[in-house]
């Protein structure tokens, strides 16, 4: 039985194998057919390729290359100049990463790049995935090699009914036993070069997939239904009013948020609220001489207006009036957190977007003026 399986295996990733050598993306990192991998290329290109596309990573790397073309060039630059040459491509801790590793691995491996995973893992910003591709890609060693596309291959392959995030361990042990006996990094660059190519994420090519052959899902309009999506909950609600307070000239007023947390430091409207019941009135007010708010003729604008932050959704209630400005400001202090802006300058003011999605409104309302 075990033999049966072994051959299964074996006929699965010749096949991809075959197909591997006929499609393959000609990438500048990767060896010619016949050619020794490159190690530097190889670890400097998964470095950039996290969390970065092919398509975007390919400039950078021929730049990089260019300029350093060895571990050691990279070790002996200037940070400032490797940082330059990063730009665009976003995550800096990548590039430091990349400069302290460059030192490490001139300074304790002669230049060279380890073979050995254990090795690898000890480096900045080298995790398990990037170890275990430097080690199959490189050097040609057993390595099972799972990324994004991988377990999306995987899921469909077996048609696993639970999300990833459930199933990376399953996902694992499939990939394992479907390793090749030979050509380690050939085969984690097909498994690649297939999710990107032919297997993707939204419509699966799957007549002209090899190994629809071994796939539960091949070729019916399911495939593309997997992985199966994590049921996202339901953000929480919130509800917050901000005050649009214009003075005589309709200036707005705004105010430095000196609460911590969201928005901390930020110039902002001044609100009430971020309940996460609807339970705030008009009353609600919030600066000095409150009491003397009371009577101001209050518009409440109850068109639905909504931000969407990391953790919550927060909905917004805006509570227009005009001010006597004497009314609003009490000592000193108060005198240098609020300021009245004219309207022509609030585009050179640093808010925050919420802030700038209320102003709009109030625009596009003609409460105040663009
Ligand atoms: S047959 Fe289709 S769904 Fe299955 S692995 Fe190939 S492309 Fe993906």
């Amino acid at each position: 039985m075990n033999k049966i399986k072994t051959n299964i295996s074996q006929i699965f990733s010749q096949k991809l194998l075959f197909w591997y050598d006929n499609n393959r993306r000609n990438l500048p990192w990767r060896a010619q057919p016949g050619e020794v991998s490159n190690p530097y290329f190889v670890y400097l290109s998964e470095i950039m390729l996290q969390q970065t596309v092919v398509k975007t990573v390919i400039p950078y790397f021929l730049r990089f290359i260019k300029k350093w073309p060895s571990i050691q060039n990279l070790a002996n630059a200037d940070f400032d100049e490797i940082s330059l040459y990063w730009a665009g491509l976003g995550y800096y801790r990548r590039a430091k990463n990349l400069h302290e590793t460059a030192n490490f691995i001139s300074k304790n491996f002669e230049g060279k790049i380890p073979s050995s995973k254990k090795l690898l893992l000890t480096l900045p910003g080298i995790g398990e995935y990037t170890a275990s591709a430097i080690i199959a890609i490189a050097f040609n060693k057993r390595s099972n090699v799972v990324d994004g596309n991988v377990e999306r291959i995987f899921s469909r392959l077996f048609k696993i009914e639970k999300p990833i995030k459930d199933t990376k361990k399953e996902i694992f042990n499939y990939s394992e036993k479907y390793l090749p006996k030979k050509r380690y990094g050939d085969y984690a660059q097909a498994l690649m070069d297939l999710g990107s190519l032919i297997c993707t994420p939204k419509s699966p090519r799957c007549t002209l997939c090899p190994i629809i052959d071994f796939c539960r899902v091949g070729g019916t309009v399911n495939a593309k239904l997997y992985p199966k999506k994590q049921i996202k909950n339901k953000k929480p609600e919130r509800f917050g009013l901000f005050y649009c307070l214009l003075n005589e000239n309709g200036d707005i007023l705004i105010t430095i948020n000196k609460n911590q947390g969201l928005l901390a430091n930020m110039n902002v409207l001044p609100s009430v609220g971020w309940y996460e019941e609807k339970k705030f009135t008009k009353n609600l007010l919030f600066i000095p001489k409150e009491e003397s708010l009371f009577n101001l003729e209050w518009k409440i604008i109850e068109k639905k207006l909504i931000h969407i932050f990391t953790h919550f959704k927060l909905n917004i209630s805006i509570a227009v009036a005009r001010i006597d400005q004497s009314l609003l400001l009490g000592d000193e202090s108060d005198i240098n957190r609020y300021k009245f802006v004219k309207t022509k300058d609030l585009n050179s003011i640093a808010l925050p977007s919420l802030i700038k999605k209320i102003i709009k409104h109030l625009q596009d309302e003609n409460i105040i003026l663009n």
